[in-house]
């Protein structure tokens, strides 16, 4: 019973987006659970060396976000201190006690306090009280710790998603202050501006709230959308009432009355005289009542919940009619949303999109590629993101760290507007070295290509001065459709960019779907997606798709003889095998409708980690290889790319990850085959350097880092970056190597690189 009920809040708990919410939902259930009289909770915030009561159920509801005590102070603190539960049965009497007339506790004697720890860290305290003057029993405790243990977990997560910084903020000054929450660098760059919120249609979760001084107008947009949704659901009732039994027809009945309760109406009536605009008032009323159906005991009655959800969802489809079409973009404009998707992005008038960040998505998905190919900072998978808040607010996005700032200080701003200029001014300076080549001072010459997705990123790649396209991931034309691409539809994409960048190498790789990267035609559910079915085992499962993709670029590369293919996710030679086996068969059946087509140059991505220990059995059937760092660095060191909770372990600098990328440059030059790597790794300064050290032929990156790895090379000599690399390869840790490299940088000039755009961590 305990457990279930346990589960229950936990479940509970943890799917209320809103994290202040949560708490409250916590207290209120685990007063019910233990039929007590009251339960709090306090977390600690560490900026202050406090613990703040958070949510209570039972005390002074004001003192909610108020109460703030030192870590020593009162019972709070000894339950803190000892790191073990207190129970007493008569509280006021213990030497601890420490009285706060706000909180309204007087009339408790009972009192049992417990820790909240999550890697052996103290988050919080979670308090039960009662009048009657008793020890809680052992069931009751049991529970509480029970509770605690698993409530760790949650509040670590909120903390580390800046979550409960948003709670602190708020008690403080009832306002969203400077604030920053961490994500995933999807886009380089600093962008200043102010939210425009990008949401998706029909969702009324997605809706922002937005304040509005015109008030008269969103009542009646409100009225004329409840009478529009009761005579939608009048009408469904009636063409229903034939063929549903008298029994399901009286859903609509119950509709009907929920839009007629004086209640309902009257509560977002009054949310909208507070300020918010029609559709943020029907979210929160909606959703309050909502939870609270969810929250019954008695199973029909919570099912009632999904009623409201739907009729909630009808009126907004009402307000939103020819909605989108008055959005007023700012200057310079944010995009912010669950989800930003490219169709949205497109929709901002040119020259005003200064930046974008999201809940969802990842430094792979559409948009990022997209943002970064036009050189918006972006940054994505900023979990607890207080979208349905951000409209209208100043943001700063940090596009290299992959933080951004809300409501950032007006010293922030100051620093990042002064950023921003430098950053345009090397920029210009950069652009002189356009024409110039990649060579360093001793005179040896090393490829700078660029990774794309997009056919139309070919004019700012040349622009950049890209030698070449190291990567060109030829699933984004597969993603913006719905259906797989025809042959012919192939081709004349991939035609568009070979003849773009001829007789310069366009390296095209096969379609490598699976893993982040979904096509909304061929939906792939797995529990792990990147051990599972992606890249080139999909491919070999479906050589027809296979086949079709070869076969438009063997023929688009007629007479331009440009084209590399590249084969993604190699783990086995036999899987190379077969994929060469396919391309001579589709070169084979071409060669006999056209003969002046060629057989172009093979080769396969190293990214993971068997491919690297087998580099030498690979290289002796291709014609190139190379590394792609993003996967090879997420498989060695067993860490998702794009998860923000384990960010900070993955580092292209350590030590693992650089002498597996030596090891395959050593193996390559052995049979003379050219080693390219193409990956985020190949646009930081610093690895650049000891990638050129190692023996690569080409680097391959995001169009915008070109100039300054053109200039870090042409600052360096090849003995200097073997010198280095010779040092690094014996050093133990990332860190370590990378100071010891950022100090080399310094040393021979290229400072600014360092500083190139970083927002310092004490700016704010
Ligand atoms: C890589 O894994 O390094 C790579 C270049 O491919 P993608 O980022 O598309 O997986
Ligand atoms: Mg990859």
């Amino acid at each position: 019973m305990m457990l279930k009920i346990l589960r229950r809040i936990v479940q509970e708990v943890s799917s209320t987006p809103n994290f202040g919410e949560a708490l409250q939902i916590l207290v209120k259930r685990i007063r019910e659970a233990i039929s007590t009289q009251a339960c709090t909770v306090f977390l600690i915030d560490r900026k202050q060396e406090e613990f703040v009561l958070l949510a209570t159920e039972g005390l002074n509801p004001a003192s909610v976000g108020q109460v703030r005590l030192k870590f020593k102070q009162g019972l709070i603190g000894l339950v803190g201190h000892r790191e073990e539960p207190i129970n007493l049965e008569n509280a006021p009497t213990h030497p601890n006690f420490f009285h706060s007339p706000e909180v309204g506790e007087e009339r408790f004697r009972a009192f049992l306090g417990v820790p909240i720890i999550h890697h052996r860290q103290l988050l919080g305290i979670l308090v039960v009280q009662q009048e009657e003057s008793r020890r809680f029993d052992e069931t009751e405790e049991a529970f509480l710790v029970t509770m605690a243990a698993q409530l760790g977990g949650i509040i670590a997560h909120a903390e580390a998603v800046g979550q409960l910084a948003l709670l602190f903020n708020q008690s403080k000054t009832d306002n969203l202050q400077s604030l920053c929450l961490r994500g995933i660098a999807s886009a380089p760059g600093i962008g200043m501006g102010t939210v425009v919120v990008s949401y998706p249609l029909a969702d009324l979760d997605a809706v922002p709230d937005r304040k509005t001084k015109r008030i008269a107008k969103e009542m009646a947009v409100f009225q004329q959308a409840m009478s529009a949704a009761r005579s939608e659901i009048y009408a469904l009732k009636e063409r229903m009432a034939n063929t549903l039994p008298a029994e399901e027809n009286l859903l609509f009945e119950a509709y009907l009355r929920i839009l007629d309760s004086a209640t309902l109406e009257r509560e977002i009536t009054q949310e909208i005289e507070h300020g918010n605009w029609a559709q943020g008032a029907l979210r929160t009323i909606i959703n309050r009542h909502i939870r609270q159906f969810e929250s019954m005991d008695d199973d029909y009655l919570r099912e009632r919940a999904t009623d409201i959800r739907d009729l909630g969802r009808r009126i907004l489809c009402h307000l939103q009619k020819g909605h989108r079409s008055v959005v007023e973009y700012p200057k310079q404009t944010i995009l912010a949303g669950e989800e930003v998707t490219a169709a949205a992005l497109a929709e901002v008038p040119e020259g005003t999109l200064t930046g974008i960040v999201a809940t969802r998505g990842s430094s792979s998905s559409h948009v990022a590629i997209m943002a970064r190919a036009l050189g918006i900072p972006t940054v994505l998978g900023v979990e607890g993101l207080p979208v349905t808040q951000l409209e209208g607010k100043e943001l700063i996005i940090d596009g290299y760290q992959g933080q951004i700032y809300i409501h950032p200080s007006k010293k922030l701003r100051k620093n990042c507007a002064k950023l921003i200029e430098q950053q345009s001014q090397i920029n210009a300076d950069l652009a002189e070295l356009r024409d110039l080549p990649a060579q360093t001072l001793d005179g040896h010459r090393i490829a700078l290509w660029v990774n794309t997705g997009l056919a139309t990123d070919a004019g700012l790649s040349l622009t950049a001065g890209a030698e070449g396209i190291g990567l060109y991931r030829t699933e984004i034309p597969f993603m913006n459709r719905d259906h797989f691409p025809t042959e012919e539809e192939q081709y004349i994409i991939y035609r568009q960019l070979l003849n773009a960048f001829a007789p310069r190498p366009v390296i095209m790789r096969t379609l490598d779907v699976g893993g982040d990267k979904a096509l909304p035609y061929f939906p792939i559910r797995e529990d792990n997606p990147f051990l599972g079915w992606r890249g080139i085992r999909i491919t070999l499962d479906h050589p027809e798709i296979f086949l079709m993709q070869v076969r438009a670029m063997l023929r688009a590369n007629n007479g331009l003889n440009n084209l590399r293919i590249m084969l993604p996710m190699i783990t086995t030679v036999t899987e190379t095998d077969d994929a060469l086996q396919l391309i001579q068969q589709a070169y084979e059946e071409i060669l006999t409708e056209n003969s002046n087509i060629i057989r172009p140059p093979v080769g396969v991505m190293l990214e993971v980690p068997s491919a690297i220990y087998q580099t030498f059995a690979l290289a002796k059937r291709v014609d190139f290889l190379s590394v792609g760092s993003n996967d090879l660095t997420q498989y060695l060191l067993a860490v998702d790319r794009n998860n923000s909770r384990v960010a900070s372990l993955y580092d292209g600098l350590n030590p693992a990850v650089l002498h597996a990328l030596h090891q395959a440059v050593k193996s390559a030059q052995q049979l003379n085959k050219p080693i390219s790597i193409c990956g985020e790794l190949a646009s930081d300064p610093a690895a650049a350097i000891i990638l050129l050290g190692m023996g690569f032929n080409a680097l391959s990156m995001n169009s915008a880092a070109i100039p300054r790895i053109k200039w870090t090379i042409r600052n360096f000599t090849l003995r200097k970056a073997k010198e280095l690399l010779n040092t690094v390869l014996k050093m133990d840790t990332g860190k370590e190597i990378r100071q010891y490299l950022e100090q080399a940088l310094r040393d021979n000039g290229l400072e600014n690189l360092l500083n190139d755009g970083k927002i310092p961590e004490k700016a704010n």
